[in-house]
């Protein structure tokens, strides 16, 4: 089973099938015309859509979206980095961060995280002085973070905001759909900084990944910098229909996210209860420690036919939540390794879920 992507492991169910079966034959004729290169109607039905999931009032004006949030990223590198220009991300994070700022030319700045509660984490004061050292003109925010899992706190995302007031501030907010219960979208903080960035995609919650439909939403000022790079016609007729059904059918397609969740949690309960302490996640992957080697324990699993991610953090795998069977099948997989996959510093296993398992690894 296929757990190293981060997909959304359940199919498109038939209702949204029909429905993008009917807008693809709807627009079919009209293929021999370009598409609406400003895509009004999938940017409003993106702004309708993100003010019903964040309670901040979107507006069309403030929405872009291209094929994929990489290249929703991508145009903001293009536009605000680039030669001679330097762009500062925090690592362990989305790894086309760095590639996509490097293959426009940019100078890539390898930000670090760890603090008192956790290597993974990020803290205020640490964030700012790395970005006072970078002087950077774009910074790149991951919230929920890949391939670590948790959301950030709004107060490091608005320190960063205020210690770099020229610079565009990209939040990644591609698992946002998945994050536990009273987490706040960076979106809340928009009103009161125009150089803020904030990305979505249609590729994880909805279901969509082969759709290719990313989007995000800044200031209107941003948007029309973002004009300036894309190719014309970049969204295709197809791709905005696609986009536009998924979105109408939206509580259809949403409907998997609680079940996904569920089985997050029971990943991190029972690793936690395995002796392999898994980081706290808001995404629908869990990030996970204890390992003796990873790349043999990513071998090994892959022998028992699960196929998961080896980020390249030492002693860590990450795994993708997924139905409630292949869940199982990786949670059995992990609970007949062999002891010499477990490092010699792991906590010993728990015959109950160990009370730190809210704790950061
Ligand atoms: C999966 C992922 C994306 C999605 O990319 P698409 O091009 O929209 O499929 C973006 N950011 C992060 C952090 C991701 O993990």
């Amino acid at each position: 089973m296929r757990l190293n992507t981060n997909e959304n492991s359940y199919a498109v169910p038939p209702d949204v099938v029909a429905a993008i079966t009917a807008a693809v034959a709807g627009c079919a004729s009209d293929l021999n015309r370009y598409p609406d290169r400003e895509f009004t109607a999938l940017r409003e039905d993106l702004a309708a859509w993100l003010t019903e999931q964040t309670g901040v009032a979107v507006e069309a004006e403030q929405v872009w979206a291209g094929n994929g949030s990489n290249e929703v990223l991508q145009h903001v590198v293009q536009a605000f980095a680039g030669p001679g220009r330097v762009a500062l991300g925090f690592t362990p994070a989305y790894s086309m961060h760095p590639i996509i700022s490097r293959t426009m030319g940019s100078t890539w700045v390898d930000g670090h995280r760890g603090g008192p509660d956790g290597p993974f984490d990020l803290t205020e004061g640490d964030v700012v002085a790395q970005v006072l050292a970078a002087a950077p003109h774009v910074v790149f925010l991951c919230s929920p973070n890949n391939p670590t899992g948790s959301a950030l706190d709004l107060e490091i995302v608005r320190a960063v905001l205020d210690a770099a007031p020229d610079a565009v501030v990209v939040v990644d907010e591609a698992y946002a759909e998945f994050a536990r219960p009273g987490t706040p979208s960076a979106l809340s903080l928009l009103a009161a900084y125009p150089q803020l960035v904030v990305t979505r995609t249609m590729s994880k919650a909805f279901a969509l990944a082969g759709g290719r439909l990313g989007y995000l939403v800044a200031a209107p000022e941003v948007v029309d910098a973002l004009r300036l790079v894309r190719m014309p016609y970049h969204l295709s007729t197809p791709t905005q229909e696609i986009a536009r059904a998924a979105l109408a059918h939206r509580s259809s397609l949403l409907a998997e996210v609680e079940a996904i969740k569920t089985q997050r949690d029971r990943i991190v309960e029972t690793l936690a209860a395995q002796g392999f302490p898994p980081v706290p996640s808001d995404a629908n992957f869990v990030l996970f420690g204890g390992l003796a080697d990873a790349g043999r324990t990513w071998e090994a699993l892959l022998a028992r036919g699960v196929l998961v991610r080896d980020v390249g953090i030492a002693h860590h795998l990450r795994v993708t939540a997924g139905t409630p069977a292949e869940t199982t099948a990786f949670l059995d997989a992990m609970a007949a390794l062999p002891a010499e996959h477990r490092s010699q510093t792991a906590p010993e296993p728990s015959a109950e879920p160990s009370a730190s398992q809210g704790a950061p690894a």
